[in-house]
């Protein structure tokens, strides 16, 4: 391609709506343009890298035997409706585009596709014979996100690789699972990326089977938790830890102690000259079910502990059925307004007890009268420990369960794993954090869908079984981005060898000059014949302008056709490392040739 061709319009200046570097460089280098909040136009350049990831993704897809379809985006509501996944969707904050056709049906723009595919299985699939059975396909999704930021990083129109697998039984679930932790590990890697897999929240679904694949990079919007010896690294969501020892209680009777001031750990701790780690906190969460109930939580929890709301959230969802529901779509701690909403008498906030007693509540049909209590392992062990006196001003020290208070059935682990923390698997090991940028997320789904959408096959026996299933979902839009997050220096984009939009740029100093235009063409014309990707910048412009633009949309190699071909020879520079050799002009396609594939290969 001909730069002077082109649509090729760069910016000097950062765009002033793009936070990270990678947002700001793609604007800048005219890789994307923003047409709507999260919503972009991947413009030729752009096109052509995300054309190479897909195509990385497919090559790595094709081996383990999956194959590549392409499903509707358009989703009739019923399907979702069939999964209970309707409302969660479109209601409250829920991220799915509805719509309404002309014959009054509602449909929705689909975030992702489990219930489209498992619909196809429940028709197509009959028996164990057909079995295992995985569908993939490479599509724009949509999601209205509540803070679409960061350019392709969180849009709300994206593309995504998802594929659906169907089996047996659990052995092949985990088969087809270990494929794809392993096609994903070389998706990454071929892109050019550093990362790594963590284990991941899968929700109330549970299970082990859950990793994300974390491009690590300061703009992640997550935390990564690991250990240096490689054996553990978690999703700070799902991370578990032990944490720093108690100190022992320095009260060693039961007493009520005036405390005024002191709604906060570090108050408290203060004016009791005691440790963070005998205090037993009690934090109010207020959640609210699929089916309008609110439910108050109250959970106890060591004082320098903090709460893990996916966590949290976990631990409601499994009891929803003792609510008449299914799901949560709404946890948060109730500010001043919403709490006066549903309290019959003001609380003593800051000085909450773990029996804060439930009249505080003004019950009725959408309020539970009652709190749902949740205690943290971490304070289970304590002896003699300081909570509230359900007093304004007043806190009690040297407090034991099963004596002034009674420790509830639900004991559970929702602490906030963190940076220092001592490792389970090995205590001599503390925890580390990183940012991320979640690029893929495999998943083990079991039955969930299969079961609520009646999808079954037919096993060797005659009896009929809901299909197990697994779902596996690439960001290829994110990940390209992604790319650039790693790789940029103060002159523009770095991009790797394998998904770069072109593998060079052959530069003419001066187009007035007819020698240097004429060994220019004929090296585009030979380069782009041998295969290598090769733009001509024939521009009328300053050779200055030339090569800051060329920096700037990060080509991994530049020709020169300068001062050097009176020698016979062409500047090669490599934009990664911006090391210039001259190469004699008749070696120059050869040579590319093999740094290309040598820069590929090193990868594969
Ligand atoms: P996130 O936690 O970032 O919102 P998610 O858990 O909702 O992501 P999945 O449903 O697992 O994402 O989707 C699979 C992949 O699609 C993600 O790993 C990510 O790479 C990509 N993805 C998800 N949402 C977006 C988005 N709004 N914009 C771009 N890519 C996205
Ligand atoms: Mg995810």
């Amino acid at each position: 391609m001909r730069l002077s061709q082109m649509l090729f319009v760069t910016l000097r200046d950062d765009p002033a709506d793009a936070e990270i570097p990678s947002h700001k460089l793609l604007l800048r280098a005219g890789y994307i343009r923003r047409i709507g909040s999260g919503i972009y136009a991947y413009l030729p350049l752009m096109w052509r890298v995300l054309q190479k990831v897909s195509q990385i993704v497919r090559e790595e897809m094709n081996a383990t035997g999956a194959q590549e379809c392409l499903l509707p985006q358009l989703q009739p509501a019923d399907l979702w409706k069939e999964s209970g996944r309707w409302d969660t969707y479109t209601k409250a904050e829920g991220i799915m585009f509805s719509l309404i056709d002309r014959r009054e049906q509602q449909l929705g723009l689909g975030p992702t596709h489990e219930e489209v595919i498992t619909t196809i299985a429940r028709e197509m699939i009959r028996s164990y014979r057909q079995l295992p059975l995985h569908l993939y396909q490479i599509q724009t999704k949509f999601r209205d996100e509540i803070r679409p930021r960061f350019g392709l990083m969180r849009g709300r129109e994206f593309i995504m690789k998802d594929g659906y697998s169907f089996h047996v039984d659990e052995t092949s679930l985990k088969e087809t699972y270990q494929d794809m932790y392993q096609a994903y590990t070389n998706m990454l890697r071929r892109s050019g990326l550093a990362f790594r897999a963590v284990e991941a929240d899968s929700g109330a679904i549970g299970g082990s089977g859950s990793t994300e694949f974390m491009v690590l990079a300061e703009a992640g919007e997550d935390e990564v938790l690991y250990t240096e010896d490689g054996k553990y690294a978690a999703n700070v969501e799902k991370a578990v830890s032990l944490p720093i020892d108690a100190e022992a209680s320095q009260f060693t009777t039961y007493q009520k102690h005036d405390t005024p001031g002191t709604d906060s750990i570090e108050k408290l701790c203060q004016l009791l000259k005691c440790s963070p780690t005998q205090v037993v906190k009690n934090v109010l969460y207020q959640t609210v079910y699929d089916n309008g109930m609110t439910v108050l939580v109250l959970v106890s929890i060591r004082g320098d502990q903090e709460v893990n709301e996916v966590k949290l959230q976990n631990e409601l969802t499994k009891i929803a059925a003792d609510y008449g529901a299914k799901t949560i779509i709404a946890l948060d701690v109730p500010n001043v307004e919403t709490q006066q909403t549903w309290t019959a008498k003001s609380l003593p906030l800051g000085y909450i007890a773990p029996d804060i007693a439930d009249e505080y509540i003004k019950g009725d049909k959408q309020i539970h009268s009652q709190f749902v209590r949740l205690v943290d392992q971490t304070t289970v062990d304590l002896k003699n420990f300081v909570t509230g006196a359900n007093e304004t001003g007043y806190h009690v020290v040297g407090a034991n369960w099963g004596e002034q208070f009674k420790l509830p059935i639900q004991i559970v682990d929702i602490r906030k794993a963190r940076l220092g923390d001592r490792a389970v698997h090995n205590p001599e090991q503390t925890l580390f954090s990183a940012r991320g940028i979640e690029v893929g997320h495999i998943f083990q789904l079991g039955t969930k869908y299969s079961q609520a959408m009646g999808a079954t096959y037919t096993n060797e026996q005659g009896e009929e079984k809901p299909l197990l299933m697994g779902c596996y979902g690439v960001g290829v839009s994110r990940l390209a981005q992604s790319a650039v997050e790693q790789s940029y220096d103060q002159d523009g984009i770095i991009w790797p060898v394998a998904i770069a939009p072109y593998h060079a740029i052959v530069t003419i100093p001066n187009i007035n000059d007819a020698q240097q235009v004429q060994i220019a063409q004929q090296l585009y014309t030979e380069l782009n014949q041998a295969g290598v990707e090769t733009l001509l910048d024939d521009r009328d412009e300053r050779a200055g302008v030339k090569f800051k633009d060329a920096d700037l949309i990060g080509i991994p190699y530049r020709i020169v056709t300068g001062r050097a071909i009176a020698n016979g020879k062409v500047e090669v520079v490599e934009r990664a490392t911006r090391k210039s050799q001259e190469i004699v002009i008749a070696e120059v396609t050869t040579t590319l040739q093999q740094w290309i594939a040598a820069a590929i290969a090193a990868k594969n």
